[in-house]
Formats: structure tokens, C-alpha cells, sequence
């Protein structure tokens, strides 16, 4: 069954007030279990209200787990963002349609020359970003893919949801792992915050997943960008999501982000609050749900709270961050699709990790693993 029927399954207020209804004896319940065992419905307690007071013992449960699955490692990453045009209006992002800056797509010397400057900050994988339009199709993020697979030992994209043949054939020129947030479940909300474009047909960006996972793309990553409705329930959906695309696709490893609003261009929109306690909170409740998952933090993050929070279940960072195209190499000044909040330097977030007792990862993947042929093409040699 895709994920689209899963979906249709459940009503959003329904199980909004299912969480809300859970007890601090639903919640004692969920974290008895032993790893691996915890359900949706323990799944939902742990995200309710009533789990509030349990905080500490989930975050102890959450980092007893990640460590015995992933040791004391952290990997770091950075994105590269290669365009900033997007045919979608969405009320929350710096790029959108209505928003009157300057656009840009990235030459190949250019993409070349942020490439450069994140190699020499250490970073072996890499996560290419752009706004959702034809401008920057498949052809174009094929072209990106091969200029940077010699440079690179993992190449993952944040671009528009694409068709299964087009994820095929970019996993045959390297592409190792796609992130493609639903942004919110809540289908109100949805239209609300998503008012043109292609991205308004919320139902084919819901089965991106079940493609991806078809296609045989290795790492498929999941996310709400909480505060545009319910967290709980958008956290809760998501965690459907995440069981879904471990069950059937079960070869295709995944990763989650908690994405909050951060200030962008444009009109302020109202925001459901989810505060650095929810945060937590959420994150401790997926590594409990998942022992598996990937779980990233991200620039959007004060330093101060990252310093805290990379022990209670995450495994990815991202450090130095631009959300910018040219952002590193030939255009700072350019505009960012949000502004970052932890400006600290990779080498910096390297260091502190690494004063923890965490080792610093820069790499995700070697292609040697899957017999993937690294030709290098001539134009990314030279
Ligand atoms: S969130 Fe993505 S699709 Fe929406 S305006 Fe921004 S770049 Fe475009």
C-alpha cells in the first residue's frame, strides 16, 4: 500500500486529540518497553503533553540507544545550494515565487568553486539544494551530480519531488540520498502555507517516499517544518511516514530533520509555537520510535542548544552552513533562503565534539560498498 492511502487513513484533529488524551501511565508504558519495541501508540504518548515531566528519562533512554546503535560519532555536513529560483509560492521561505529578488542558477565553475571550498573544510558528502522549478530539472541536477561524484563520496539533494524514472537515473550518476520534507500532514494547513505551484498538490509529494524507496535510492530523508501547524501530531505522522518507508522499503536506510521557522523574506506568518523543550522532546521520542533513523540538527540551532542537545539521539549535524547560492565561494552576500543561527566554523564544531569524546564524521558513504563505477568525468577533472 503507498503511504498516500496510509495517510488517508487518519484524520489530523483526530489524532491531534488522540496525543493530547495520552497519561503519564501511557507514558511510563511506551518507555518500559525494550528497544525496538516501541509502537505508534507509545510513539504518540511520548510526544504528548504528559510525557513533558519524563523529559529527562527519555533523553537518557534516547542517548543509551543512539550510543549502543552508533557509538559516539557525529556526522558533519554541509549543504550547497545551486539555485534559488522556485515556481512555488510557500508563506514561510525567503525564495518563494512572490518574493521579488534576484534569482540564480549556478554555472559549473561556480558550483565547482563552493565544491572547493567545502573539501577544504573536510566534508566528503554533501547536500545539494535548490528551489522547485524546471529551471533546475533533472538534466541540470544529473549535470551537478557528475561535475561533483569525483569530488565526493556521498551527493544527496533537497530539490523538487521528481517521478521514479528521474530518481533512477540519477541514482546511476551518483546520487546517494534524497531529503523531502512534507513541511505539515495537516491538509488545512497545507493549503494555507503552500498557495501555487506544484508543491500545492500535497498527495504527490506525500508518495516522494514510496518512489524513492522504488527507485533504490539509498537514504531517503523525512521532516516537518514545525510550527506551521500541530507539532505533535505533524511529529506523529511523520513517525508514521518513517514506519512506513522502514517496513516496505526496507533496504533504504532514513534520516529526520525538525526543521523550525526561522526569520526569511518576506510577510511574517503566524507560527504554532515549538520551543527548544519541544524540540528535544520530539527528537527523543523518534530515536525511541526508530533506533535506526538518522536524526540531524541543524544551523537553524543556536550553538548554545546544539552544545546541549547532539547527545539526546542525534547522529548528523550540519556546521558552517550558507543557505545561499555562491554562498561559500562567489556570492555571500546573496540572499539566504533562512537565516542560521550556529555560525560557528566546521573545524569549531569539529573541536568542541571532539573535546565530548565524539568523533567528528565527514563522510556517509563509499561507493566501493555497492560496486558504483567512480569514473571521473573530464569535465569534473579538470
Ligand atoms: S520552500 Fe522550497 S518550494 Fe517553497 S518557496 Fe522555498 S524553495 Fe520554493
Amino acid at each position: 500500500m503507498n503511504f498516500t492511502d496510509i495517510w488517508r487513513q487518519h484524520d489530523f484533529g483526530e489524532v491531534s486529540r488522540r496525543i493530547a488524551s495520552k497519561t503519564p501511565a501511557d507514558v511510563g508504558r511506551a518507555l518500559a518497553k525494550p528497544r525496538g519495541r516501541v509502537d505508534l501508540e507509545d510513539f504518540a504518548a511520548l510526544l504528548s503533553p504528559s510525557a513533558g515531566p519524563h523529559l529527562e528519562a527519555m533523553a537518557q533512554a534516547a542517548h543509551r540507544s543512539t550510543v549502543e546503535r552508533f557509538g559516539r560519532t557525529m556526522r558533519l555536513y554541509a549543504p550547497l545550494y545551486l539555485s534559488n529560483a522556485c515556481a512555488n509560492v510557500c508563506t514561510y521561505c525567503g525564495f518563494s515565487a512572490h518574493n521579488k529578488i534576484r534569482r540564480k542558477v549556478l554555472s559549473d565553475a561556480e558550483i565547482l568553486a563552493e565544491a572547493r571550498v567545502l573539501k577544504q573544510h573536510g566534508f566528503d558528502s554533501v547536500l545539494l539544494v535548490t528551489g522547485e522549478t524546471g529551471r533546475v530539472g533533472t538534466d541540470y541536477i544529473a549535470h551537478a551530480l557528475r561535475l561533483l561524484r569525483g569530488h565526493f563520496s556521498g551527493l544527496w539533494i533537497e530539490v523538487q519531488p521528481l517521478d521514479q524514472d528521474d530518481y533512477a537515473r540519477l541514482g546511476s550518476e551518483g546520487l546517494s540520498a534524497v531529503m523531502v520534507y512534507q513541511e505539515t500532514y495537516d491538509p488545512a494547513a497545507y493549503a494555507r502555507h503552500h498557495l501555487s505551484g506544484p508543491k500545492a498538490d500535497m498527495a504527490y509529494r506525500l508518495g516522494t517516499p514510496d518512489r524513492l524507496g522504488r527507485a533504490g535510492i539509498r537514504k531517503v530523508g523525512l521532516g516537518a517544518l514545525f510550527g506551521l501547524s500541530d507539532w505533535r501530531a505533524d511529529a506523529w505522522f511523520t513517525g508514521l511516514h518513517l514506519r512506513h518507508v522502514e517496513t516496505v522499503h526496507w533496504r533504504t536506510k532514513t534520516s529526520l530533520s525538525f526543521p523550525r521557522l526561522r526569520p526569511h523574506q518576506g510577510e511574517e506568518i503566524p507560527v504554532t509555537p515549538f520551543g527548544e523543550r519541544d524540540l528535544v522532546q520530539a527528537a527523543c521520542a523518534f530515536r525511541l520510535l526508530s533506533p535506526e533513523a538518522e536524526l540531524s540538527l541543524s544551523t537553524r540551532e543556536g550553538a548554545e542548544f546544539r552544545n546541549k542537545a547532539f547527545r539526546l539521539g542525534f547522529t548528523a549535524m550540519s556546521a558552517g552552513s550558507r543557505t545561499n547560492p555562491g554562498g561559500y565561494a562567489s556570492e555571500p552576500e546573496s540572499l539566504e533562503q533562512f537565516a542560521i543561527d550556529d555560525d560557528r566554523s566546521p573545524a569549531e564544531v569539529a573541536a568542541f565534539l571532539r573535546s565530548q569524546g565524539y568523533d567528528p564524521v565527514w563522510k556517509d558513504w563509499d561507493k566501493t560498498y555497492d560496486g558504483f563505477s567512480r569514473a571521473v568525468p573530464a569535465e569534473a577533472a579538470s
